[in-house]
């Protein structure tokens, strides 16, 4: 970690050098963390299981299954309306578009652990590496082939509009259903995305879960985050077996995001 700077001043200084996609995506953050704050006062039961519903698709389908095992690594096959819907999910979780977010994560296991990594906790502070993932300008090259993918493509450069398209959708159906149906589980995604970043891989000297065997760089797995983050918590043994869909080993490493691939997947 930097330390000559406060991580006040490592954010203002990433926020000045970010482009503008970068800083919509962090006003739609803020806005999504006082949704979660408006759910937890004022949201019913009913709601918060709407919340899950939602979480579960753009955490667990979006992020975890098609944005990272899918297009990321490739690790599976399956129909092509299941890779459109999830990568639908993973826009609407508002970790970036699939092509930013691919060519973000394959940086992350090609500079593992070096300032390159875009999700490096060398150069930036601990919990605020996510802020910085969507801030940063990354090289697109890094993901070939969906910027050949037309509806990659059109994910990417109508990312903002889609947004809006599905608030209205819901503001329809339910004005209060765009709080606890998109806001408020886009924010508990960041958080979830968040967690893998900054506590599935660890400064020195920091000592939380356990490394795969034979594993020596930054990453661990961390039983909580293997059950929240759908089986991505048990991050050690992604680092290990990248091309392995299933990436808890473990009879009790729960692996939810793996329970769905085997429902759809065709290899
Ligand atoms: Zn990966
Ligand atoms: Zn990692």
């Amino acid at each position: 970690m930097n330390t000559d700077q406060s991580a006040f001043t490592i954010l203002k200084n990433a926020y000045r050098s970010s482009h503008e996609s970068g800083k919509k995506l962090l006003a739609l953050q803020i806005l999504a963390h006082i949704a979660l704050i408006v759910l937890i006062i004022n949201g019913t039961w009913l709601q918060w299981i709407g919340c899950l519903i939602a979480y579960t698709l753009y955490m667990g389908i979006g992020m975890s299954i098609t944005y990272h095992r899918l297009l990321s690594h490739r690790s599976f096959e399956c129909p092509l309306w299941f890779e459109r819907f999830g990568t639908l999910c993973g826009v609407i979780g508002a970790l970036g578009s699939p092509i930013t977010f691919v060519s973000q994560h394959r940086e992350h296991h090609r500079y593992l652990d070096k300032p390159r990594d875009a999700y490096s906790l060398v150069n930036n502070p601990w919990w605020f590496v996510q802020w910085f993932t969507m801030l940063k300008q990354v090289s697109l090259m890094r993901a070939p082939e969906l910027l050949r993918d037309r509806f990659c493509w059109f994910t990417h450069k109508h990312f903002f509009k889609i947004h809006m398209a599905y608030a209205l959708l819901l503001l329809l159906i339910d004005p209060f259903a765009i709080v606890y149906f998109y806001l408020a589980p886009v924010a508990l995604t960041w958080n979830a995305a968040n967690s893998l970043n900054s506590i599935a891989h660890q400064l020195p000297g920091v000592d939380i879960g356990y490394r795969h065997p034979g594993q020596t760089n930054s990453s661990v797995c961390v039983p909580f985050l293997g059950i929240v983050c759908f089986g991505e918590g048990w991050h050690s043994n992604h680092h290990y077996d990248v091309r392995n869909p299933k990436v808890g080993k473990a009879w009790w490493e729960v692996d939810l995001g793996y329970w769905i691939i085997k429902l759809v997947r065709t290899n």
